[in-house]
């Protein structure tokens, strides 16, 4: 909520980026930090960054069998590069770890298996179905994201595979708060994911709070992180790739296409609510989960990817501008009745709950309904 703030939303001078943004940092002259981040990225020694990287592989290659190192995969392109590049640029064996989507998409799961079919070992955690469709259901009504569980599973679940199998390094793609605009702490925390930031920001609270009369402690075990003196036994040392390699979600797309033709995109042309067919294919709630992002925060998923591809000199403000207005209002449609179904809503459930969570400092309602007081500009 930005109860405390001025009421006007401010829009990135440079990406399109709203400061309503979580966390998000505007200076003076109206630019956001993710885009102050995206120029920094020009004066970085690459090669010195490559060398560094080299540094800690060897580092932590093991003397005999095993695995290098723990990649959290999703199947998607971010992820697939990371691992792809691992293993066949650096000739590291990385274990993929996959934490279910809530909802798993026909794509997604055949993109898995088409990279799997590469050459990869993969663990997938798919946890107690009962438990994560109630507590999905749950935190849609009162929090407008169903996803607040699976945040925690695809956090935690990698800890515990490091731990469990004593591998002692982590692969993560990007440190989001740096990469799209957040709070970046320091240079390291775009190296070396904090743990412990982890589980102030992005899960937002502990789940033993979750336990009701179904959800008892041992539903958790999938969402718990593993208590810290086991993590320090293993000395897991969690890394971004992002932080080595100059990142760009395009250019790993455009990666992708070349190192498996056969990577599926969205049927339609585009997905619900953006331009793009290539991004976040593995789950069916997440048409939902970037609507709401537009209900709570005024921005929506069209937003998102062309600040993105601006950020990295692939598209224009203008062109993103464009195509912002045309695809953010866009309701979820694709899979909407399975979305209902899964999260135990009817359709006037559903809008009232909408409605209970849209941030009316930025909308107001219109003769055609409920538009933005501050619309892009
Ligand atoms: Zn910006």
């Amino acid at each position: 909520m930005i109860a405390s703030r001025a009421t006007v939303v401010r829009y990135c001078k440079t990406c399109l980026m709203p400061d309503t943004r979580p966390r998000i940092v505007f200076d003076a002259q109206g630019i956001c930090n993710a885009c102050h981040t995206a120029r920094e990225k020009d004066a970085i020694d690459w090669d010195a960054r490559r060398r560094e990287f080299t540094a800690y592989v060897d580092r932590y290659r093991p003397k005999r069998g095993s695995y290098d190192c723990i990649v959290p995969w999703s199947g998607g392109k971010d992820s697939s590069y990371v691992a792809h590049r691992l293993k066949f640029e650096f000739g590291l064996n990385p274990l993929l770890v996959t934490f279910s989507p809530l909802l798993p998409n026909e794509i997604g799961a055949a993109n898995r298996e088409s990279f799997l079919n590469l050459g990869f070992d993969h663990l997938m955690v798919r946890p107690n179905q009962l438990v994560s469709r109630r507590l999905a259901g749950r935190f849609f009504r009162e929090r407008g994201n169903p996803k607040v569980h699976w945040d925690a599973g695809i956090n935690a679940v990698p800890v515990q595979i490091a731990v469990g199998y004593e591998i002692p390094l982590i692969f993560y793609a990007e440190h989001g708060e740096s990469e799209y605009g957040g709070r970046v702490l320091s240079d390291e925390h775009r190296k070396r994911r904090d743990l412990a930031e982890v589980l102030e920001n992005q899960i937002g609270d502990d789940p033993a709070n979750w336990m009701d009369g179904t959800v008892g402690e041992r539903d958790l075990a999938p969402y718990l992180y593993p208590d810290v003196a086991a993590v320090e036994r293993v000395g897991v040392n969690a890394l971004y790739f992002a932080y080595f390699f100059r990142w760009s979600m395009y250019e790993n797309w455009q990666y992708m296409k070349k190192a498996m033709p056969s990577f599926r995109t969205d049927p339609k042309g585009r997905t619900d609510g953006t331009f793009t067919d290539f991004d976040s294919l593995d789950d069916k709630i997440d048409n939902l989960y970037y609507y709401m992002q537009y209900v709570k925060f005024g921005f929506g998923r069209a937003t998102r990817d062309a600040c993105r591809m601006i950020q990295n000199r692939q598209m224009t403000r203008a062109e993103g501008l464009s195509l912002a207005r045309k695809h953010d209002d866009e309701f979820p449609n694709t899979f909407f009745g399975e979305n209902l179904d899964y999260l135990g809503l009817t359709r006037p459930e559903f809008e009232k709950i909408v409605d209970q969570h849209r941030n009316q400092e930025i909308w107001e309602r219109g003769a055609n309904g409920w538009r933005l007081r501050y619309p892009l500009e």
